[in-house]
């Protein structure tokens, strides 16, 4: 049978319903209908039951969803339901906050390993984990890690790319737009904050001026 071709904007909002989910039940919701949680998100009703419909749909008619249910339909969707090992490579100023940052369990994550090619940072401890030299990547296999987190500078993008693909790394998660060779090999995405920020003040410049700021209070 032919799979159904399932968009990746559409597979690109199930986390975001996962995480308004979890905030939902932890307020006590049971059942939710698609417009609350379209209000909570911030997606509009008729494309959540649209990109819920590739996977099945979930809902039930007059009572919406079963949060606790659709949760974890959808982390079966995403294969959250099992621990996903990650290295990061390069603890410089971004590479430490995100290896600081707690929450990435709850999704399943676990940051396991860091590496840097720094002999000053090489040994010293984050957490519970010790920042290992990167010629040791090449071991990243062995260890069931299957997931590689990018923090180097620009110049050291593509080699650090290189190397984790070696390693026999499936999926990337990089801060880094600096590569142009091997993206096919394995999924990578790729977070661009200054992108982001580009588009900010295009969306500044078209909202509606509030009548207190028009009667210039
Ligand atoms: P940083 O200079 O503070 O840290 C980079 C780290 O990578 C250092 O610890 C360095 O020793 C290590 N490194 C350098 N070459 C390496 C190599 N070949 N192998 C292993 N480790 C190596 O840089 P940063 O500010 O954390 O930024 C990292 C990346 O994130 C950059 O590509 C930057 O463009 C991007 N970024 C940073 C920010 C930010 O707010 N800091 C925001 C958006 C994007």
């Amino acid at each position: 049978m032919k799979r159904k071709k399932i968009p990746d904007e559409a597979v690109r909002r199930l986390p975001i319903y996962l995480r308004g989910l979890l905030s939902l039940s932890e307020q006590g919701y049971e059942n939710i209908s698609s417009k609350k949680l379209a209000d909570f998100v911030g997606v509009n009703h008729s494309q959540i039951r649209k990109d819920l419909s590739y996977f099945g749909g979930f809902g039930t008619p007059g009572i919406g969803y079963n949060t606790e249910n659709l949760r974890r339909q959808i982390r079966k969707i995403l294969k959250l339901s099992m621990v996903h090992k990650a290295a990061l490579v390069g603890v410089g100023n971004l590479g430490l906050a995100v290896l600081r940052y707690p929450r990435f369990g709850i999704f399943g994550f676990h940051i396991v390993a860091a590496f840097d090619n720094n002999p000053k940072k090489i040994g010293r401890r984050v957490g519970n984990i010790t920042i290992e030299d990167v010629s040791n990547l090449k071991a990243l296999q062995q260890r069931k890690i299957k997931i590689g987190i990018i923090t180097v500078p620009c110049e050291a993008a593509q080699e650090t790319f290189d190397k984790l693909v070696a390693a026999g790394i499936k999926g990337i998660l990089s801060f880094s737009p600096c590569y142009k060779k091997g993206r096919k090999k394995v999924k990578v995405i790729t977070i661009d904050i200054a992108m982001d920020l580009a588009r900010l003040p295009y969306y500044i410049a078209t909202r509606p001026t509030t009548r207190l700021a028009k009667r210039g209070r």
